[in-house]
């Protein structure tokens, strides 16, 4: 059976990597959070105390990181994976970080004749869970069909997009699209109610029509609550939008929507709502037109 080395023990990597115990997987984990290490440990994994002790005997590593400047240092310092993992290791990168850097690492990698994947998930805690992660895969074709079936142990679907980069540049047009779908969500919403209408009602009337959507379902609910509770961080979202941002001027391609929802975010952050859901999006127009959309009794 696979040996993986799994790095990155967080709100995503921890269940992620327990599904992979649950399929019989051999895994050992670290994280420089000591805790986490030792709760998945519990699971079945090894406890690996440094990223060499994670991958020396390896045949795939997966990082689940925050953003780029840690993948880099996990792959790319003295201690990091490049300087430990054998020679034909397949490197499968799952966290959300910017194509630029994911090609970087990739161009590092194969100097050491090490395959590299960025496969970043969407769906969030409960997917990882349940195991039924949307996977977005860059890279070599031979390379992802090794890992296909270790894959289909986290997600329900994993496309292989194009070359290395691709998954993230999935993940980043994913992210610009929930984003503004959630900005026109808010914006349409404190209308209704400043116009006098029931916007849960407006909500019923609609979600059938070419307006209703999956972010719709899932975020017009929480914000009738008046829950902000994560689920998805605005400032992960800030993060993944700076990425996108970013990967557009290196392409020339202008994404002014995308620019306008990110200075909204930035104010959110300012007023300390960083750790709220992107649901709190509508917080912004509700400040702005004074009014506040809510279950009406
Ligand atoms: P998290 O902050 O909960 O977990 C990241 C983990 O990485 C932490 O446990 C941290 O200790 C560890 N870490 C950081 N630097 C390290 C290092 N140098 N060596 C070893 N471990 C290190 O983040 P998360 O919510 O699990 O997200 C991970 C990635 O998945 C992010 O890129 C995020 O954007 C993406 N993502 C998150 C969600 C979500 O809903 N949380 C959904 C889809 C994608």
């Amino acid at each position: 059976m696979t040996q993986i080395g799994f790095i990155g023990l967080g709100i995503m990597g921890k269940p992620m990597a327990k599904n992979l115990l649950k399929a019989g997987y051999g895994l050992a984990v670290y994280d420089v959070a000591e805790s986490a290490v030792q709760e998945v440990a519990k699971c079945g994994a090894r406890a690996a105390d440094s990223i060499a002790d994670a991958v020396k005997d390896a045949q795939v590593v997966i990082t689940m990181l925050p953003n780029s400047p840690h993948v880099k240092t996990v792959m790319l310092s003295e201690e990091g994976v490049l300087a430990h993992a054998k020679e034909g290791t397949i490197v499968v990168d799952m966290s959300s970080i910017s194509p630029i850097a994911s090609k970087e690492v990739a161009q590092e990698c194969t100097k050491k004749k090490i395959a590299f994947l960025d496969a970043p998930v969407s769906g969030g805690e409960p997917k990882a869970v349940e195991g039924t992660l949307a996977i977005m895969v860059g890279g070599d074709a031979d390379a992802f069909e090794k890992v296909h079936d270790i894959l289909l142990k986290m997600g329900s679907s994993a496309v292989l997009v194009g070359e290395v980069g691709s998954g993230n540049v999935t993940k980043l047009a994913n992210q610009i699209i929930v984003a503004l779908n959630i900005a026109a969500m808010s914006e349409a919403m404190v209308l209704a109610k400043k116009s006098g209408v029931d916007p849960e009602k407006v909500y019923h009337a609609i979600r059938g029509g070419l307006a209703g959507s999956t972010v719709l379902d899932a975020k017009m609910p929480m914000v009738l609550d008046g829950n902000f509770n994560p689920g998805f961080r605005i400032e992960l979202h800030i993060k993944d939008l700076q990425n996108a941002l970013d990967c557009a001027h290196s392409v020339n391609s202008p994404i002014p929507l995308t620019a306008e929802v990110m200075e909204i975010m930035q104010g959110l952050r300012a007023a300390g709502m960083q750790a709220n859901d992107h649901d709190a999006i509508i917080r912004h127009y509700e400040t702005l037109a004074g009014v506040q959309v809510r279950r009406e009794d």
